[in-house]
Parts: C-alpha cells; structure tokens; sequence
C-alpha cells in the first residue's frame, strides 16, 4: 500500500535530527515553536538542490539528504554561526521508501553531528527537489560578514579546494572513478563537511568570511568586492589533496582548487595584526587551513603565478576552465 503523506512524515522526518530541548513544538502541528535564546541574533539561511542541476540524477538518497543540510550549515558557518533548526521542503516523484529512508538518514547523522534538529517542513510531489531552510544563531553584533575586509588583510582557505569538483567528475563519468583516489574525490563531493566549528572560532580572529561554493577564485573575489577592495592570490600556496595531484596532476588539481565548485570550504581575510594570533591560536595544520594571498585596493581578483599575473574577470573563468570538470552554481 503507498505511503500516506502523513505516515511519511511521521516515519522518516518527526525526530529527525538533535533533540533538542528549546523545541517547545516541532513536526506535526501546524508551525514550530522554538524557545529562542536571550542576547543572540537569529542568523537564517535557505538553499535548494534540483535533481539533475546541483546533484546528478542517480545520486545516492544519502548524499542528497546530507547535502541539503550541509551546504545550509556552511553558509552558517561563514557568519561565525551556531546552527540550531532546520525545515525541509521535499518534492519527490515517488513515495520510495528505501530511498527516503536514506534520504533522511544521511540528513540526520549530519544534523546530529551539529545539534541540529528538524522542526518542520513540507512534502509535495514532483520533479525531485530539496529545499532545507535552517535557523541558528550569533551572539549579538558577532557575526562575520562578506564585507570587514580591507586591503592588506592576509586571505586564507580552509581544507583543499577543487576535491569536490573532480569528485562531481568522477560522479559524471568524465574522470576515472578507480582507485583509492577517487574514492576519496567522490566522498568529498557526496558527502562535504562544513566547516562549522572552525567558523565559530574564526570570530575572534577574521575580518571577513564567506563560504566556497562556487569556486575559490570566484568567491575570494565576491568577498573582496563585498569588502570594498580586490584579492590576489598565490598559485603555488593554493592547497590541493594529494588525491586531486593523483587524479588530474598539479596543473589540473590548481586549477580545479581555484574554480571547481562545491568545496563548502570557508574563505577569510585576516588584519596582518591579527595573523600571528590567529597562526598561533588556531594552528592550520590542526585546523586545515592555508594562507592564499591578499586583499589588496585594486578591484577584481587576480592569479599571481611566479610573479606574473594571471588576471580573471567574475565571467572569465574560460582563462583557466578545468580541463576535465565543470563548475556550477548552488
Ligand atoms: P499543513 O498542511 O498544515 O502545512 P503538513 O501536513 O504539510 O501541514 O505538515 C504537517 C507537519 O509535518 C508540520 O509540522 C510540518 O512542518 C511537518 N512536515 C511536513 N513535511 C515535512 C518534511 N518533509 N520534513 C519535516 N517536517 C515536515
Ligand atoms: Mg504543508
């Protein structure tokens, strides 16, 4: 017998997630209720993935379902935010219960992992589609925004960029899915780790701060315009995994760091007073980042590659396209 709308939120998505004591309601009335915390600001965000745009179709239920929330805590992550509540609002084709059931056991192991729990949402059927909405919070006037930067600041990166982007590759048939190597490639795209705590930290020490969703290049550049200034980066200091030197070679695994989409990585400026502080505090072999360059008073963002620039507009990405994979937007 198919599976009612109700039954289907009952199983798989009331207690999906934390339980977490300031859910006063959450699914099966009409509206959530939360107890909301004295002296924060709310911080919201909300992301979409279409099946067949953001994810390939065929994709395990697990990464979709992981996915959706992650790409949401990483955008929480770059205002220095602690994540709280999520709503989902699911359109599915079908009723499909091995697939919802991983679906949102991918959804709730991550949401576990950072507290979070799910309070509400809404089913629909359709073409596949993911809508998580998520709530967090900041203490108040903390928040790390696009826009504290100045020219000067030291501009750093979390993880290895460019992962994911050959993992989507291999998800894709265009790179060779064997090996040790692209196993690794292929998890970073399925399942990528927002950088949440690392985020929390970085209040103390980051002038500006945005998340890596659309290619570092790009997003470097979106902060520096945010900013008020430009950035310039340095070829070699940008990081690439061993797996992606392995996979595409060191041309191709810059490259790919600097415009592959979908690392979910935390990109941030630095006052050169501060840097010190921040190289001693939070040491980046311990928390995995790396310094990339500068944010400097010329607009744009620019490639420095043994001293002669590399210079790319926000639409001039074929300059310096990865030879094997293609980016796209969240
Ligand atoms: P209404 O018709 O009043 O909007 P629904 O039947 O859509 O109510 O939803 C009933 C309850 O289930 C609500 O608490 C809603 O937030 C929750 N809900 C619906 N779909 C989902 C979902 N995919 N994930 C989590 N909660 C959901
Ligand atoms: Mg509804």
């Amino acid at each position: 017998m198919p599976l009612s709308e109700f039954d289907l939120i009952e199983r798989y998505f009331r207690g999906c997630g934390a339980k977490r004591a300031d859910v006063r309601v959450g699914v099966g009335d009409d509206a959530a209720i939360i107890d909301f915390p004295a002296g924060v600001e709310l911080v919201a965000a909300v992301d979409t993935l279409v099946a067949g745009v953001h994810f390939p179709p065929g994709s395990p239920a697990a990464s979709i379902g992981h996915r959706a929330l992650a790409v949401n805590l990483s955008d929480l992550a770059a205002m220095g935010a602690r994540p709280a509540w999520a709503l989902l609002a699911l359109t599915l084709p079908e009723a499909d219960e091995s697939w919802l059931s991983e679906f949102a056991a991918g959804m709730a192991a991550l949401a576990r992992a950072h507290d979070v729990a799910l309070v509400g949402g809404d089913t629909t059927s359709g073409p596949l589609c993911v809508t998580v909405q998520l709530l967090g919070h900041v203490p108040r006037s903390a928040a790390l925004l696009r826009s504290g930067g100045r020219a000067g600041d030291a501009l750093f990166v979390s993880g290895t960029p460019g992962d994911a982007a050959a993992g989507l590759g291999i998800e894709q048939g265009r790179l060779p899915g064997v090996g040790k190597s692209a196993m690794y490639l292929r998890e970073r795209f399925l399942y990528p780790t927002p950088r949440l705590a690392l985020g929390e930290r970085l209040r103390n020490y980051a002038s500006a701060c945005i998340d890596v969703s659309d290619g570092l290049l790009g997003d470097a550049g979106k902060l520096a315009r945010a900013s008020g200034c430009g950035a310039q980066i340095a070829y070699e200091e940008v990081p690439v995994s061993e797996a992606l030197l392995d996979a595409v070679g060191e041309e191709g695994a810059r490259k790919l760091a600097l415009t592959g989409g979908d690392d979910y990585e935390l990109c941030f400026s630095v006052r050169p007073a501060h840097v010190g502080r921040l190289l001693a505090e939070l040491p980046p072999e311990r928390w995995g980042y790396a310094r990339i360059g500068t944010l400097r008073e010329t607009s744009g963002a620019d490639v420095l590659r043994g001293g002669a620039v590399m210079s790319f507009s926000y639409s001039g990405y074929d300059h310096f396209s990865p030879p094997d994979a293609t980016s796209h937007n969240t």
